[in-house]
């Protein structure tokens, strides 16, 4: 099927790696895991208009199809290696598919990933990726270890895509240009946080990566765990673009619930959060401590006086 296409894909991500026994091509991909691993595998489609602004630079789309793959990966502590590409496209357009796969590839390139099958079909615009990683048996990171009394962080910096996504209609007007532009960026390229992520390993309890809204996504590790969050809104990180664009009541609700920021949420014990934040500062990543891990259920952000702080909507919701 639109054989021509395939090669167009294969010729920009071509990327070797030894344990690839057989890539695009055959009826199926022939792949090696290194012995004493798991296999950590992850799946996540992306849908013009849904996921990504119709308009969206192609390119942009290709490196974000693979980025919040990634991201789940990181998310689990495991190392990438392999990846699947569904696409799904209204017409066989040959220059659409050349530049996402260029930026598909510059990501895969960064992290190491070969590109090993997939599917071409049409239809309205839709990708899936697929990623494999590896990780050493039984040391992946899970949603289901937070344990009262810990301490809960996150990477980086919370709102700017969600912001970003302001900046495309008239809530974003007043933004000045260069500011936008670094929103904008942040939710056409996010970062998959996979060396924080390794890191973590050694040290966290509970990790899961923001896709959906800080407190819909630690409302998974809350509910996988069994306990309570309580976080304090005046703790978020932001960015200094996030700090220049919105003032405070809309910039606790893009961090807190806006989606899309591919930074990592995770609990720790209390004796270790130094040692975490020391390993994560190493590999150039800070990490704020944002909340704690408590007795009861749900999540729940708080203001200076612990009074409760009601979100408009707790994250992206399917189907809502
Ligand atoms: P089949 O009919 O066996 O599914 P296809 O014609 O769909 O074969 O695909 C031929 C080869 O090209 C397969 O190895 C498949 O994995 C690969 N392939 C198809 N589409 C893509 C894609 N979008 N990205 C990467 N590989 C692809
Ligand atoms: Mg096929």
């Amino acid at each position: 099927m639109e054989f021509d296409l395939i090669d167009v894909i294969r010729a920009r991500c071509d990327l070797a790696r030894a344990d690839v026994v057989l890539g695009i091509g055959d009826d199926a991909a022939l792949l090696a895991p290194p012995p004493g691993h798991e296999l950590a595998v992850s799946t996540d489609a992306l849908v013009e208009g849904v996921h990504f602004p119709r308009g969206t630079a192609p390119r942009d789309v290709g490196w974000k199809a693979l980025a919040v793959n990634l991201s789940d990966l990181a998310a689990m502590g495991a190392t990438p290696a392999w990846a699947l590409l569904t696409l799904i496209l209204p017409q066989a357009d040959a220059a659409f598919v050349g530049d996402f796969a260029e930026g598909f590839s510059e990501l895969a390139a960064a992290h190491h990933v070969a590109l090993v099958g997939g599917d071409t079909t049409r239809g309205p615009l839709a990708i899936g990726v697929t990623v494999h990683g590896f990780v050493p048996a039984s040391c992946a990171l899970r949603r289901d270890g937070a344990r009262i009394g810990d301490l809960v962080f996150v990477t980086g910096t919370l709102g700017d895509a969600a912001a970003g996504l302001r900046c495309l209609d008239a809530r974003g007007a007043d933004v000045a240009d260069d500011v936008r532009a670094v929103l904008v960026e942040r939710l056409d390229r996010p970062t998959p946080r996979v060396a924080a992520g390794l890191a973590l390993r050694e040290h966290a309890s509970a990790c899961i990566d923001v896709s959906d809204g800080l407190v819909a996504d630690l409302g998974h590790v809350a509910k996988r765990s069994s306990v309570g969050i309580e976080l304090d809104a005046r703790a978020l990180p932001a960015s200094p673009a996030l700090l220049a664009a919105f003032d405070e009541d809309a910039r606790i609700v893009l961090q807190a619930a806006g989606g899309d920021d591919y930074e990592l949420a995770f609990t720790v014990a209390p004796e270790r959060a130094g040692d975490v934040q020391r390993d994560l500062a190493r590999i150039g990543c800070g990490a704020t401590r944002i909340g704690r891990v408590v007795e009861g259920d749900g999540v729940r952000l708080l203001d200076g006086e612990g009074r409760d702080i009601a979100l408009p909507r707790a994250g992206w919701e399917h189907f809502a």
